[in-house]
């Protein structure tokens, strides 16, 4: 490995990237075209840097891949769209065992993702607000059965993994009796998670006219605004991962005075997602891996990493600096850096 001083690189600007087709469960390579560019922030401050040999210990790599996991129902059964209630645990503990840590889906569009060194991120996302995800039983108490009651379970043994997602709504189905709705949208707030859009009806958008995908994207924002008054949603998972027509009007649009702005768009299938970093991540086109042990699914993807045919994103321990392999620096664009200092080594 060429051993570098570090290379220190002037503050960056992540630019906002062109919308390009999706299609469902396959994400072909595409070409990133600058729209619009976010102010030029000043460089963060840099922790004191770890050694060389510290960092090759580590196998320290801020331009892997890093997965986005997409999970519907959890249920005692595993099948299409659900992930048994078995496997969701068997899930937190297969990431926790190899190193993987989650982080919020604004962490990574942010270029912070911070973890300890050595450390992989990995974000969740709970799509449709099922009941399965989120339940409260009759004492008023989470159900342990459901995804965050088996989660915040995990975490009280497993601190550093502690109940971190993006939770992309159907704001009629609410999780289940919609009486609750807006509490539980406010208690996943309240525990870190993130609300995104998902619609309203949750149709193909590419069978909608302009003026019908705006009301679906803009009535999707304006309902969790009523259910969780002050609630940011700024990024959209697509149904069923189709595009509309017009994909200019995922990023911002309105329909009767409501209003939408979307800084990501989450398509369904089916590979790693690039790191910030990398030449190859386009915000408005973020690829997910399914829960499940279908082609492609976790499981497929968890194993391809683990056997390193991916090279994996391992953090340096500082959000401020993106450290990367000297072998990887031409992948990289570094306007992605967003205010981070670029190392290599
Ligand atoms: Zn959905």
């Amino acid at each position: 490995m060429q051993t570098k001083l570090p290379t220190i690189v002037a503050a960056g600007v992540m630019a906002l990237t062109a919308f390009t087709g999706c299609h469902r469960g396959t994400v072909p390579a595409t070409t990133d075209t600058p729209t619009a560019l976010t102010p030029i922030k000043k460089t963060r401050a840099v922790a004191p840097s770890v050694s060389v040999e510290e960092l090759q210990k580590a196998k320290v790599n801020e331009a892997g891949v890093i997965p986005i996991l997409e999970y519907h129902d959890v249920l005692p059964k595993e099948r299409s769209m659900v992930r048994s209630v078995d496997n969701f645990k068997h899930d937190l503990q297969r990431l926790y065992e190899e190193g993987y840590r989650p982080v919020l889906l604004r962490d990574l569009l942010d270029n912070k993702i911070d973890l300890p060194i050595g450390m992989a991120p990995v974000v969740f996302t709970f799509d449709d607000a099922r009941a399965s995800q989120f339940r409260y039983l009759s004492d008023g108490s989470i159900d342990p059965t459901c995804a965050i009651g088996m989660w915040q379970e995990f975490a009280k043994t497993h601190p550093d993994f502690p109940v971190k997602a993006t939770f992309y709504v159907l704001p009629d189905s609410g999780f289940g009796p919609a009486e609750f709705a807006g509490k539980k949208l406010k208690a996943l707030l309240a525990m870190g998670c993130e609300i995104g859009n998902h619609t309203v009806k949750h149709l193909a958008l590419s069978r909608l006219s302009d003026d019908v995908v705006q009301e679906e994207l803009a009535m999707c924002v304006a309902k969790i605004e009523k259910l969780a008054p002050g609630t940011k949603v700024d990024t959209v998972a697509l149904p069923m991962g189709i595009s509309p027509k017009n994909k200019k009007l995922l990023a911002s649009g309105s329909w009767h005075g409501m209003t939408y702005s979307n800084r990501a768009v989450l398509l369904v299938g089916a590979n790693p997602a690039p790191a910030p970093i990398s030449k190859r991540f386009n915000p408005m086109r973020l690829p997910r891996i399914q829960g499940g042990e279908m082609d492609s699914g976790s499981t497929f993807w968890l194993d391809r990493i683990k056997n390193g045919d991916q090279g994996r994103y391992i953090s340096d321990g500082d959000p401020n600096t993106v450290t990367i392999p000297s072998s990887l620096e031409s992948k990289t664009d570094k306007s992605h850096l967003n205010g981070a200092t670029l190392r290599v080594y």
